[in-house]
């Protein structure tokens, strides 16, 4: 046995002790977007075409053209994305420091309630309950909303839109203002997005944008599997591709985690 902490991590992920768990939903034609009110622009789903395949336009090799919105299936929401990050430094997917794209993961479960209340929120009172059974957030942590709401089926389930908007679970403002104050590297979430379906009505509107990437830190979207992380000790890798002035792109999240 290597004493050296990476060659032990080698070998504890050779011999499955630690599990790579894929965060990430699958990325299609099919995965579902925010939809805004109409007098907004929408932002496009993905679309592949295929530049060739074994054919003549390629006779060798596969490989396809995609389009899409940054903030498409599972995703990452740099400072810039919203305007209370506008003028941060190192606010877009470039020029963040990439140290800050791993950190450790604190797990908040609410599915519970999300099954009585399409609209719950994380709640000051709820982290100051799940800290005082795991000890502080620390300084540098993803903060992990478990609501089992990447288990819903299909693309209106997921959204559920109704005539007021669309109705899904989030965070109450006083809680994302905790988090940061925490100094979490952001939080992430199973929804299509950070904020809470109603939280346009809230003050400030979008929370979980405004402060979040207001105060330089990120966000993580329709994200899958948070029911096999356990309340801390998973590591996450989150890295955004490095789009030069990026908002934000699709992104494979992992978590390690000691079995
Ligand atoms: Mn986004």
């Amino acid at each position: 046995m290597s004493s050296s902490l990476l060659s032990q991590l080698a070998d504890a992920l050779g011999n499955g002790s630690v599990e790579v768990v894929d965060l990430t939903q699958p990325l299609s034609p099919e995965t579902p977007v925010i939809e805004l009110p109409p007098i907004f622009a929408p932002s496009p789903g993905l679309s592949m075409q295929v530049i060739s395949q074994y054919n003549d336009a390629g006779p060798a090799w596969y490989w396809n053209t995609i389009t899409l919105g940054e903030h498409t299936g599972t995703h990452f929401d740099a400072p810039i994305h919203w305007i209370t990050g506008a003028q941060l430094a190192n606010n877009t997917t470039d020029t963040i420091p990439a140290r800050r794209f791993v950190g450790p993961a604190c797990v908040i479960d609410i599915s519970d309630r999300v099954a009585e209340n399409e609209d719950t929120l994380l709640t000051v009172e709820d982290i100051q309950s799940w800290e005082a059974e795991h000890g502080l957030i620390p300084a540098g942590a993803w903060l992990l909303l478990r609501t089992d709401w990447s288990k819903r089926q299909g693309r209106d389930a997921f959204l559920n839109a109704g005539e007021d908007g669309p109705h899904s679970p989030g965070f109450h403002p006083g809680a994302v203002r905790l988090l940061a104050e925490r100094d979490v590297l952001g939080v992430g979430v199973e929804t299509v997005g950070t904020d809470a379906g109603q939280a346009a009505t809230f003050d400030p509107p979008f929370p979980a944008h405004n402060i979040m990437q207001g105060s330089g830190r990120f966000g993580l979207a329709s994200l899958t599997n948070l029911d096999r992380l356990p309340p801390t000790g998973a590591i996450v890798i989150a890295a955004p591709l490095k789009l030069v002035n990026g908002s934000g792109s699709p992104v494979r999240v992992l978590a390690l985690v000691s079995r």
